[in-house]
């Protein structure tokens, strides 16, 4: 692994910008773990300011583990709306089943945690850093920008190194604001385009700022998110945002089809085709009879579940 020397005097001024510009985000002032594993779903693919609104109300409807595992799962589908990425919505109630046959609260082991549903790597060391206070580095797109550009003097670093430079220069004790304050840096300073590295306390320990890259990345420029009008994921975010609107009562299929097709001038096989890939994931459910085709969205909880968890009559 390539040798980087530890920047102390950067480390001290980073923790003193982010003491003074942290951003005021609502999951950081709660120590609930149940509230800050939402936030932390809820950000994997959604922008702050859409988390910032959503959270709040999420919690007010699923003020708990207990709350979310008892609700349906349409109904957490329900919840999620403008989040996108709805399969997060399931995953993250399945989560909370899991939660809730282990006495209501998160395993503390690392591959314990990774075999929780809907947790990747990045969850696993946000909920080790942020909920239970384990000296651990996070490392998602922005801190992996910042850290290569401040530690490398590149982007395009291999995950296993940035990760292991990330740990190395951890504070101990700090991790939660040490994370934070890169994650800031990533979403206020060090964006992906145009740097403002005079402004970054980070700046004279910096090889990035040093080696005078202060311009725009031209494999950055390349990255840039796919088309999103008329594509499959905005198809499918409209079927489960009309469902929504109609929840738990079911719509039937043709007309929602129709819908679908008039809103976002589609044809009628890509609206197929969502339909198909909703139910596949679970966010769907197609009820076919002899005189009904209805969509809806997943009401039912199993009854030996219920029992499982000693739901019953409840
Ligand atoms: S000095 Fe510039 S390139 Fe380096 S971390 Fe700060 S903003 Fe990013």
């Amino acid at each position: 692994m390539r040798r980087y020397r530890s920047p102390v005097d950067a480390k001290v001024a980073l923790l003193a910008w982010y003491d003074r510009e942290a951003r005021d985000l609502p999951w950081r002032r709660t120590r609930d773990p149940y509230a800050i594993v939402v936030a932390e779903f809820m950000l994997q693919q959604t922008t702050v300011r859409r988390v910032t609104e959503k959270w709040r109300p999420f919690l007010d409807r699923f003020p708990t583990w207990s709350a979310l595992a008892k609700a349906a799962p349409g109904a957490a589908i329900d919840a999620w709306r403008g989040l996108g990425y709805n399969r997060r919505a399931l995953r993250l109630r399945e989560l909370a089943l899991e939660v809730m046959d282990r006495g209501g609260t998160l395993p503390q082991e690392p591959d314990a945690l990774r075999r929780l549903p809907g947790v990747g790597t990045y969850t696993v060391s946000a909920i080790r850093a942020f909920v239970l206070g384990h000296d651990v580095a996070t490392i998602d797109v922005n801190l992996r920008r910042v850290l290569g550009r401040w530690l490398f003097g590149r982007e395009g670093v291999r995950d296993r190194e940035v990760a292991a430079a990330a740990q190395a220069i951890l504070p101990p004790g700090q991790a939660k604001e040490w994370n934070q304050a890169l994650m800031d840096i990533g979403a206020t300073i060090c964006g992906v385009r145009a740097p403002r590295c005079l402004l970054c306390p980070i700046h004279p320990e910096c090889r990035w700022a040093a080696s005078e890259k202060i311009h725009r990345d031209d494999r950055s420029a390349g990255r840039r998110q796919g088309r999103f009008a008329g594509s499959s994921r905005q198809v499918r975010g409209r079927i489960v945002d009309l469902l929504r609107d109609h929840f738990p009562e079911p719509l039937s299929r043709a007309a929602a089809i129709e819908r679908v097709k008039d809103a976002l001038v589609v044809d009628s096989a890509s609206v197929e085709a969502a339909l198909l890939s909703l139910v596949r994931d679970g966010l769907v459910e197609d009820r076919v009879g002899p005189d009904t085709d209805l969509l809806v969205l997943p009401a039912a909880r199993s009854p030996e579940r219920k029992a499982q968890l000693g739901f019953r009559g409840r």
